[in-house]
C-alpha cells in the first residue's frame, strides 16, 4: 500500500488516480483545508481507495496512519502550502506546515520502519536562475519562504539518509498544468493563481490579468516550463519503481525543456476556446524571474522518464475540467 499526504489536491490526485488505475492499494491522508472530499469520492470508484482526514502538525494523526496499516510500503509526500506570495506575508505558516508537518511525518515514518519517500519539491527551490536551462547542479538559492521551506525538507532529507538510511526521491516540479484526460478530476484553488486556468476562467467583468510585459524575453512576457500533470504523476510512479528497485537518494527536475511564454500560453487558449479572451496588460508580479526551464535529461536517464503531452494538451484538458468545476 502506498501512502499520499496531501492526495486530495491538485497534484497529489493524479497521482492516486494513476496509482489505482495500475491497481495499487492507496491510502489519502489529507486534511481537507485545500483538497476537495469531492476528489476523493470520484477516485474511490476507481479502485481500492482508503481515505484518512488528518494533520501532520498533529504527530498523532500520522502515527495513527502507520499503526492502524502495517502494509505501507512507501509514501509520496504532496500535503503543503504553495503559494509564493502568501509565503512571504506569512512565512510561520509555511515553516511551521512544511517543514514541522513534514518531520513528523519522517518521524513516524523511521518509527514504523517505512524508509522510502518520493518528495513534491519544486523549481523554487533553485531561486533566481544564473543560467537556463536549469539542472539538477544549479545553486540552489530560493528567493521566498516557500521555496526556503521545501529546500529545508530536502537537506533533512539527506541528513535522514545519513542517519537512519531514509531514502528519497526529490522531485522538481516547474509548472503544472492540465487535468485528467475524462476531466474526472483536475485544478480546484480557491483562489486560483495559476496562469492557465486564469485565462480559461477570464470574463469581460474579470478579465485576465497578464502580470508584466517588459521582460527581456522573445515578446517582453515571462516563459515558464509547463509540465502536463498526468505526465508528472507517472514520474512519481517510477520514482516509487526507483526506489523499490534500490535506487539511492535523488533528485530530479521535472519539466519538458521547453519554455513558453505567457503571451503564447494565452493565444493558445483563445485557440483552444475558440474565442478572444478578455485580456487586462498589468505590472509585474513580484518575484517573479523572467525565464524558468528545466533540463530534464536527468529524468531521462535515472527514471527513464520523459513528458509525453503538449501545451495544447495541457489547455484541452484544463478546459474541460474548467466547465465540470463551473457546474460544481
Ligand atoms: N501569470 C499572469 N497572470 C495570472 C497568473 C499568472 O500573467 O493571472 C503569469 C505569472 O506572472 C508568471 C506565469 O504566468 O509569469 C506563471 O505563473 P503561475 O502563477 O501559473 O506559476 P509560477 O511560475 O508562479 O509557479
Amino acid at each position: 500500500m502506498i501512502l499520499v499526504t496531501g492526495g486530495a489536491g491538485y497534484v497529489g490526485s493524479h497521482l492516486v488516480l494513476a496509482l489505482l488505475e495500475q491497481g495499487k492499494d492507496v491510502i489519502v491522508f489529507d486534511s481537507l483545508e485545500l483538497g476537495h472530499i469531492e476528489i476523493i469520492e470520484t477516485m474511490k470508484k476507481y479502485g481500492n481507495l482508503k481515505f484518512v482526514q488528518g494533520n501532520l502538525k498533529n504527530l498523532d494523526d500520522i502515527r495513527g496512519i502507520f499503526l492502524v496499516n502495517k502494509d505501507i510500503e512507501a509514501v509520496v509526500h504532496f500535503a503543503a502550502y504553495s503559494q509564493v506570495e502568501e509565503s512571504v506575508k506569512n512565512p510561520q505558516k509555511y515553516y511551521y506546515n512544511n517543514v514541522y508537518g513534514t518531520l513528523n511525518l519522517l518521524n513516524a515514518m523511521m518509527e514504523f520502519g517505512v524508509n522510502k519517500i518520493v518528495f513534491s519539491s519544486t523549481a523554487a527551490t533553485y531561486g533566481e536562475p544564473s543560467y537556463t536551462p536549469i539542472d539538477e547542479n544549479h545553486p540552489q538559492n530560493p528567493i521566498n519562504p516557500y521555496g526556503n521551506s521545501k529546500l529545508m525538507v530536502e537537506k533533512i532529507m539527506d541528513d535522514y539518509d545519513r542517519a537512519y538510511g531514509l531514502k528519497s526521491v526529490r522531485l522538481r516540479y516547474f509548472n503544472v498544468a492540465g487535468a485528467d484526460k475524462e476531466a474526472r478530476i483536475g485544478e480546484w484553488h480557491n483562489p486560483e493563481t495559476h496562469l492557465i486556468p486564469n485565462i480559461l476562467k477570464a470574463t469581460p467583468d474579470k478579465k485576465f490579468k497578464m502580470f508584466g510585459t517588459d521582460y527581456n524575453t522573445k515578446d517582453g512576457t515571462c516563459v515558464r516550463d509547463y509540465i502536463n500533470v498526468e505526465d508528472l504523476a507517472l514520474a512519481h510512479i517510477k520514482a516509487l519503481d526507483y526506489l523499490n528497485n534500490g535506487g539511492e537518494t535523488n533528485y530530479i527536475n521535472l519539466g519538458t525543456n521547453e519554455g513558453n511564454s505567457v503571451k503564447e500560453v494565452f493565444e493558445a487558449c483563445e485557440e483552444v476556446k475558440g474565442v478572444s479572451i478578455p485580456l487586462e496588460a498589468c505590472p509585474r508580479r513580484a518575484g517573479d524571474p523572467a525565464v524558468l526551464v528545466a533540463d530534464n535529461k536527468k529524468a531521462k536517464e535515472v527514471l527513464g522518464w520523459r513528458p509525453e503531452k503538449d501545451l495544447t494538451d495541457c489547455i484541452e484538458t484544463a478546459y474541460r475540467w474548467e466547465k465540470v468545476l463551473s457546474d460544481k
